[in-house]
């Protein structure tokens, strides 16, 4: 096994994850006299927030990502490694590499000190085998799958002649309503009652059902209960039916079977089904956690101590989506929380001060559809238009480089106007395509 020299001077520090957390961390060390390592196995960020857009075809994908490299290349304390972390030894203090670009099997990166955000993963509930028929939409990859598999949908819809077969492949299931369901199923409805048709002329392509099948009694739990209810309007103006109450008990090729708060279960038949639910943390969090012979919680998140360090190893730290701080209220699975992490994890890096990580919420958004978002932000709870501006500046100025920011613009105005979405390609990512039912 090769192991990287550290004999240059400087303390090194290895951040693990390009996502929120990790890249706010190794930025946040610029000024700082430390070498830094980023590793990632992608070799850019992605935006995830706009995947949603990249898979109704609304932007495409070099709009939310940006080279990691790009993002660094002024930083001259920081260099980059694409590669897959697969192991933490805590006692010697090296990060395992595997995936090179080189082809080799394994490295050994030695570090001082250690960040790890390696962001999190959809669950299938314990049913993986769902996973073929239910693409999700954390990854670069899912989202291009996903955008494949619904406009395949359209066009094997077009082709299809027997009725009751064309009605699956123009059935849309969403699978959890919170806000990347709610936005994904608000943006299929616009894609086939707007922008296809006029581009299809054997099918009415705006008679496509799409259901947003949700456990709990009300859409966007995590929003007060008024603007759940304002959510739930503006969808099903838009032609999405919210299905509340009601479990997914099964997913195949071509049906969900459902399960209703009475018990009873039924059948729909689709061909395509957007899984949209319950996160489990990465994998990476178990590997930390067992190295310090800890559990992690129900979540997958590994435990860390209130200034974000691995219990018993004040020189690792972990951010994002796949920590829960000990003995504090669960912090919600959002950017700004692995940004905030991130940068505190820095300023303790650079300053050596431990304090206490304290989240600020500056509050909570959502989008349905092209011009309506309910936004809860700092007790003032807005709906409508106004929610929508607010949605779009945060997005934008959130989005990094000056060049994405612009183009999404771009393309953003150009589709509120048109109803158009200009990245409609079918390009699978390499797992199966729908097959005809
Ligand atoms: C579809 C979708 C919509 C969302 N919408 C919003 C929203 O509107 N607003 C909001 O605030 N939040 C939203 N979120 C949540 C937000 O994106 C996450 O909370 C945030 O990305 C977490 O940041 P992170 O740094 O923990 O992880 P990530 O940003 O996921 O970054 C993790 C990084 O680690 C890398 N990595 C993982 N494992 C390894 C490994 N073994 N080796 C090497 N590299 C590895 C990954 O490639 C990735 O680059 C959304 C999430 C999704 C999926």
């Amino acid at each position: 096994m090769a192991a990287t020299p550290s004999t240059e001077p400087g303390r090194h520090v290895v951040v693990v994850g390009g996502g929120f957390g990790g890249l706010q961390a190794a930025r946040g060390l610029r000024s700082a006299d430390v070498r830094v390592t980023l590793v990632d196995r992608r070799n850019f960020h992605l935006f995830q927030p706009l995947a949603y857009q990249v898979a109704t075809g609304e932007l495409s994908a070099v709009e939310i990502t940006t080279p990691l490299r790009q993002i660094l290349r002024r930083q001259k304390n920081a260099r980059v490694i694409l590669a897959e972390v697969k192991a933490f030894d805590l006692d010697r203090r090296v990060v395992v590499l595997d995936e090179l670009p080189n082809g080799a099997r394994s490295l050994e990166l030695p570090y001082d000190t250690l960040v790890v955000a390696g962001g999190s993963a959809y669950s299938y509930f314990g049913h993986d085998e769902w996973a073929p028929f239910a693409p999700e939409l954390k990854s670069l990859e899912g989202a291009l799958e996903l955008r494949a598999r619904l406009l395949t949908a359209f066009e094997a819809a077009e082709v299809e002649t027997n009725e009751d077969d064309r009605r699956a492949w123009l059935t849309f299931v969403v699978v959890g309503a919170g806000p990347t369901g709610v936005e994904m199923a608000g943006q299929i409805a616009e894609l086939a009652r707007d922008t296809l048709r006029r581009d299809f002329h054997d099918i009415d392509t705006g008679t496509a059902r799409v259901l947003l099948i949700e456990a709990a009694d009300r859409v966007l739990t995590s929003f007060p209960t008024r603007l759940s209810r304002r959510a739930a309007r503006a969808l099903e103006k838009l032609g999405v039916t919210p299905m509340l109450q009601t479990t997914v008990v099964g997913v195949t090729a071509d049906a969900v079977e459902l399960m209703a708060a009475d018990g009873t279960h039924h059948k729909v038949k689709t061909r395509s089904v957007v899984w949209a639910a319950g996160v489990t943390a990465s994998s990476l969090a178990g590997l930390l956690a067992s190295a310090i012979g800890a559990e992690t919680d129900r979540a997958g998140r590994v435990l860390v101590e209130p200034d974000l360090s691995l219990p018993g190893h004040p020189e690792v730290f972990a951010a994002g989506d796949m920590v829960a701080i000990r003995g504090a209220a669960s912090l919600p699975g959002v950017a700004p929380v692995a940004m905030q992490q991130g940068r505190s994890i820095a300023k303790v890096i650079r300053t050596g001060e431990r304090k206490p990580f304290h989240y600020v919420d500056k509050g909570n958004l959502a989008t349905i559809g092209r011009s309506h978002a309910v936004a809860e932000i700092k007790g003032l709870q807005l709906s409508g238009f106004l929610a929508w501006l607010t949605w779009l500046g945060v997005h934008l100025v959130y989005l990094i480089g000056f060049q994405n920011r612009l183009l999404v613009l771009l393309r953003w105005m150009f589709s509120y106007v048109t109803r158009g979405r200009g990245a409609r390609i079918i390009q699978h990512s390499g797992t199966t395509p729908p097959r005809k039912p």
